[in-house]
């Protein structure tokens, strides 16, 4: 039995996440997905709450055909206590799927086992991509699974991002 761990902010979830996530899953018995800096929202860097995020994910992965668990952690802001955080607020996994280096790094040190996943079209699957073109009104929806855009129209998630990029 594997269970992988996947972290990300997921500001916004994208295709770049959905292939990543398809691969472990061919790979992993079941998934438990970090939803990061899940106490933020509602700032141009981080628009979206933690329950929005878990939406996008869990109806993006509905076809995924291995159980998964998406669950927000806030962040700790002590990179030295950081993987008891998180090992404290997730279901208990034995194999980490990251390219992030502070993670990596991290878990690596903990002894847990590290697989890096390589990268997809960076220039465009990207969350600041994504929200560099909301803000600017240029095209963004073919670069998110069509449960994503879903979720953006029911939270107004464009409208969002250009208010809170406003100022007084
Ligand atoms: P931001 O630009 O806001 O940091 P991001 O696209 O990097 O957004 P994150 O939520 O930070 O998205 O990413 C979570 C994880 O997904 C990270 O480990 C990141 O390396 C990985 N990831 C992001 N984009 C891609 C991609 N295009 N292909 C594969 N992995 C990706
Ligand atoms: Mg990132």
């Amino acid at each position: 039995m594997t269970r992988a761990f996947y972290i990300g902010r997921f500001q916004p979830y994208h295709n770049g996440h959905q292939v990543v996530l398809e691969e472990i899953a061919r790979s992993a018995d079941e998934i438990v997905i970090g939803v990061g800096s899940a106490q933020l929202s509602h700032e141009p860097g981080n628009p979206f709450t933690a329950g929005e995020r878990v939406l996008m994910i869990t109806q993006s992965l509905c076809n995924l055909k291995c159980p998964f668990y998406a669950i927000p952690i806030e962040d700790l802001r002590r990179n030295a206590l950081w993987v008891s955080h998180v090992i404290a607020m997730t279901p208990p996994f034995d194999t980490v799927y990251s390219s992030n280096p502070l993670v990596m790094r991290l878990f690596a040190e903990a002894g847990t086992r590290v697989f890096s996943p390589s990268m997809y079209e960076r220039d465009t699957l990207s969350g600041t991509e994504i929200r560099r073109r909301m803000l600017a009104g240029e095209p963004w929806e073919h670069l998110v699974p069509p449960s994503v855009t879903r979720v953006m129209e029911e939270i107004e998630g464009v409208a969002r991002i250009r208010s809170v990029a406003l100022s007084d």
